[in-house]
């Protein structure tokens, strides 16, 4: 690899990861919030930096290393790291989606690979950090590229609704796929983001956006009545270049639809203390679609993703009923642990605990859950 390739590949993965905090100095006044982006006045939410921008007000946060980033390529060149995988083994299944949409009363939920599912709700159809390109990186011709193909085909997808954004990571805002969205149904899709995605968006001639902070909520309309959709916290960070950093909110997202059926999108998070206050204020979920992937080193992943067990007391402090479905493995390489391990570990601390096995489902690419 040369110079030239190997800064790019560190921009791309470091961009990818959300570690450029790690990596950067950092230096200079950011951008400073204008004025309450809700619009109200009273106290700057914790999680709004006084300095500008955006950050994790939880200690649980808290534990950056100067140099991490460096001291992870370094031990991870030392290391002897299990293989990708090749495409057999993570063998697709055959969706089975509702077209042009499922009925008001139906629940079905089609995972794609990574954070990309196709949720069917309310008689709508919703799509969340939707990603149909060969590679999670701000250029086509390196950074991570897909162990298997978008476990839905683009031609297979049904109309789309509203999109949910979780952050801006290269894995899970996909410049080329919300320029194919625009190109195919141009305004008619309604895009969720938390704080401060309008702009970008705009310039890729996506006017339709509605920006949520953290406990902001919204409606959606749909056959039998509005949807709810309300943006909540998670513990992450943002970076898609090194001098865009934390200036866009990151967020985890949930669906309620008027018969009372509900989903989390649990976006990109590491644990932290504030999910009891999910279920307290927005009520329990009938799925839960949370990271199981994308956690070892652990002294260096853990403050911004969880690994199963993590999971597991994420979905218990989420009111622990509904299914857990689990996400964010099995489709780019992204950290050092096995890329296989995530849904066996997952299985086996889910046993552990006792809980009900049909509650855990890590589906397929493809594979679709329905609820009944
Ligand atoms: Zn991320
Ligand atoms: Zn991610």
């Amino acid at each position: 690899m040369n110079r030239r390739d190997f800064l790019l590949w560190t921009a791309a993965a470091g961009a990818t990861l959300g570690v450029a905090r790690w990596v950067l100095p950092t230096s200079g006044a950011a951008a400073t919030l204008a004025a309450r982006p809700d619009g109200l006045s009273g106290p700057r939410p914790s999680h709004h930096d006084p300095n500008g921008g955006f950050r994790n007000p939880w200690p649980t946060a808290d534990t950056r290393e100067e140099g991490g980033f460096w001291r992870w390529q370094r031990e991870r060149r030392q290391k002897e790291l299990a293989p990708n995988p090749p495409p057999e083994a993570l063998p697709a299944a055959d969706p089975n989606i509702a077209y042009p949409r499922a009925g008001a009363d139906e629940l079905r939920i089609t995972w794609v690979g990574h954070a990309t599912f196709l949720i069917q709700v309310g008689g709508v159809n919703l799509l969340t950090d939707p990603h149909w390109s060969h590679r999670a990186s701000p250029v086509q011709f390196a950074g991570p590229a897909r162990f298997t193909p978008p476990g839905v085909a683009w031609d297979r997808l049904p109309t789309i609704d509203a999109v949910l954004l979780s952050h801006n990571h290269y894995d899970h805002l996909d410049d080329g796929t919300v320029r194919r969205l625009r190109r195919t149904l141009g305004d008619e899709v309604r895009w969720f983001t938390p704080l401060e995605y309008r702009g970008w968006f705009r310039s890729r001639g996506v006017q339709n956006v509605t920006e949520l902070d953290w406990w902001q909520q919204t409606t959606l309309d749909g056959p039998a009545g509005p949807l709810r959709i309300v943006a909540l916290p998670c513990q992450h960070w943002t970076s898609r270049t090194p001098w865009n950093r934390q200036e866009q909110l990151w967020a985890s997202w949930a669906v309620i639809a008027p018969n009372g059926q509900s989903v989390y999108f649990g976006g990109d998070s590491g644990y932290f203390p504030g999910y009891p206050e999910i279920p307290e204020r927005v009520g329990t979920f009938d799925a839960l679609l949370l990271p199981i992937g994308a956690y070892e080193p652990r002294w260096f992943m853990r403050p911004v993703h969880m690994n199963p067990e993590e999971a597991l007391r994420t979905y218990q402090d989420l009111g622990g009923t509904g299914t857990l479905l689990g996400m964010h493995w099995g489709t780019w390489r992204l950290t050092d642990e096995d890329p296989l391990e995530p849904p066996l570990r997952m299985r086996d601390v889910w046993d552990a605990v006792g809980l009900p096995p049909n509650q855990l489902q890590i589906p397929r690419h493809g594979e679709t859950w329905i609820h009944t």
